[in-house]
């Protein structure tokens, strides 16, 4: 997972930063069928959002696994959208909430599993286009502490 350099400090392989830049394919909101779990801060937030009470929310867009709350699906041929998921008119596919997404979503895509190793990030580049193209262009540069900060409030996924 780590490095060492000559001071014995551990440096992780993102220890230049590294690039990422969403290109709103909507790949990471749709797929096999899977989770957005969410707190109770964060379910006021999107009813708010959409000017709804919680309890509504609930009902209209969530569902409960394992005990907790999770995002609602929507089957799309061999695929599961996110209920947010919506598609514009020039082939663009966003959140529909996006500015009260979930910590989860909202971290993505510095999640431990990606961030583990150079393996992790690029088997997850395979379908997350923004985690490759700006590299190749050498923008959209994220620095190691940035990294550290949202890695450090998604604790579920560190
Ligand atoms: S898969 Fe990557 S590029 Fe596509 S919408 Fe999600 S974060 Fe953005």
């Amino acid at each position: 997972m780590f490095n060492k350099s000559n001071d014995s400090e551990k440096t992780p392989w993102y220890g230049d930063g590294i690039s990422f830049s969403c290109t709103q394919c909507g790949n990471c909101c749709t797929g096999p069928s899977g989770y957005v779990w969410f707190d109770e801060d964060e379910a006021q937030a999107m009813a708010d959002h959409l000017g709804m009470d919680v309890r509504s929310f609930h009902q209209r867009y969530a569902r409960r696994a394992m005990g907790r709350w999770t995002l609602e699906e929507e089957k799309n041929g061999r695929d599961y959208d996110c209920v947010f998921l919506k598609e514009d008119g020039d082939g663009k596919r966003t959140c529909s909430i996006y500015p009260v997404r979930p910590t989860q979503c909202r971290t993505w895509p510095f999640w431990s599993s990606n961030m583990k190793n150079r393996r992790g990030w690029e088997m997850s580049a395979k379908t997350c286009p923004g985690m490759r193209e700006p590299e190749a262009r050498g923008e959209n540069f994220v620095p190691v502490e940035q990294v550290r900060v949202i890695m450090a409030g998604n604790p579920e996924h560190l």
